[in-house]
């Protein structure tokens, strides 16, 4: 038996997307966005501490050959790591700011496509990355896509590689359409060049109790 209290709770997503901005997309007919479950609307860097990967099988071997490929083709706009650009965050070695992905421009509603396969996670965060979707891998990596003008995946949605997940958008921190592509080992940005070129060695083991699992959808639930 539910509580009408937890009735209520589970059509806030429902609110947050009717209350949005409805934005026609052109060149976005591909597939219809899930609105089954709505994306978790989280403050900056939050979801790096809760968030895990999904449990990952005794004796898992990474694929030798690129274990990420291009989420979309575009142009390059900004590389990973110490940048002047006053938008991203500083850091103790970068006090200018610090880019923690690569930045790929292409024009809004544009399709974006998983880098590898896993469960992809979909979040808002309008201070910085916008409408963003998360998606873990097995052993620990995981890919972060910023910047969405709209999803296509729900939460936990399992997905392949080339799936398409969200389309392009200036959301967030963002001073014009682009995709912001980061690659994350055990929660930690890395720079994503080396894994779209080939198979670097993983940088250290993961964390204790890695992997694990979302604890829940943002509601409660699991
Ligand atoms: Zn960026």
């Amino acid at each position: 038996m539910r509580s009408p209290i937890r009735l209520l709770l589970g059509l806030v997503p429902l609110f947050l997307i009717a209350a949005g901005p409805h934005i026609d997309l052109p060149g976005s007919v591909e597939s219809e966005p899930v609105q089954n479950a709505g994306p978790r609307v989280m403050t900056v860097y939050e979801w790096m501490a809760i968030l895990r990967a999904p449990a990952t099988p005794a004796g898992f071997q990474a694929p030798a050959g690129p274990r990420v490929g291009w989420p979309l083709q575009g142009v390059l706009t900004q590389p990973y790591g110490c940048t002047g650009f006053e938008l991203e965050r500083p850091a103790a070695s970068c006090p200018s700011g610090f880019h923690t992905g690569i930045d790929i421009a292409r024009p809004q509603g544009t399709p974006i496509r998983a880098a590898a396969a896993g469960f992809a996670y979909p979040f808002t965060d309008d201070q910085r990355y916008g409408n963003h979707v998360i998606i873990q891998q097995q052993g620990g990596l995981s890919t972060v896509y910023g910047h969405m003008i709209r999803f296509g995946v729900s939460w936990g949605q399992q997905v392949r590689a080339g799936d398409l997940i969200g389309w392009v958008g200036s959301t967030g921190n963002s001073t014009g359409p682009h995709l912001h592509f980061e690659v994350r080992y055990g929660g930690t940005p890395y720079d994503p060049m080396q894994y779209l070129d080939g198979s670097p060695a993983d940088p250290y083991p993961l964390p204790e109790g890695w992997p694990g699992s979302p604890p829940d959808d943002g509601l409660g639930r699991r």
